[in-house]
């Protein structure tokens, strides 16, 4: 059964420094065009299904906004 990973951010933790965007190896994030409540840019979302759970994304983070999750599949 394919594993299905569900990733989410905390966008009012997000500085905006990128590492996250730059360093996903399946480029599943990407940076707003809105601001959050400390006036960043910050990372978001941006294809999902794309996602195989490394974490990088979670550990790489200084400001710990990440959280991935493995759920069930369909
Ligand atoms: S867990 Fe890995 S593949 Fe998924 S968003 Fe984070 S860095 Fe990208
Ligand atoms: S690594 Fe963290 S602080 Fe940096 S852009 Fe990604 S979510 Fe924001």
């Amino acid at each position: 059964m394919a594993k299905v990973f569900k990733v989410t951010i905390d966008r009012n933790r997000c500085k905006g420094c990128t590492l996250c965007v730059n360093n996903c190896p399946k480029q599943v994030l990407a940076m707003s065009k809105e601001i959050n409540d400390k006036g960043y840019f910050f990372s978001e979302v941006a294809n999902q299904p794309a996602c195989i759970g490394c974490r990088f994304c979670a550990f790489m983070c200084p400001d710990v906004a990440i959280t991935v999750e493995q759920e069930e599949a369909a």
